[in-house]
């Protein structure tokens, strides 16, 4: 009877997060405190670029605003396949704009935001 080595291949290298390695060495997909904001189960193709362009761009958002983040999102694949209605991959809030007045519409968001601490501080 012969034997093949078993292989790991979740290790040394960046699939998966390398959930196997030690939590030093992995990689964010693997991380605990990832928020995965735009979640499983949307209906982008098989291997999609977009799609996991998205995820990391969110993570790195989620970290730079500290886990308070709304999304803009143009009319695109990445509003099609994450919100066909009246399902959403979306964990976090999101607004789907128009193909090029996403920053306005973000603007806005950011506008109101600031209109809305601005009433709630002076009471
Ligand atoms: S960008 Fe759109 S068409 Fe291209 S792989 Fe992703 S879901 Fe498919």
């Amino acid at each position: 009877m012969s034997f093949q080595p078993l292989h790991f291949y979740q290790t040394g290298t960046f699939t998966i997060g390398n959930r196997l390695l030690g939590e030093e060495d992995r990689t964010v997909q693997s991380d605990i405190r990832r928020t995965n904001s735009l979640n499983s189960g949307h209906r982008a193709c098989q291997g999609c670029g977009e799609a996991l362009g998205a995820r990391f761009a969110i993570d790195a958002a989620m970290n730079a605003a500290r886990g308070r983040l709304i999304a803009a999102n143009a009319t695109g694949c990445l509003e099609v396949f994450s919100t066909p209605y009246p399902e959403t991959s979306w964990q976090i809030p999101w607004i789907h704009s128009l193909f090029g007045n996403t920053a306005a519409v973000a603007t806005g968001i950011a506008a109101a935001i600031k209109v809305k601490r601005t009433k709630r501080r002076d009471g």
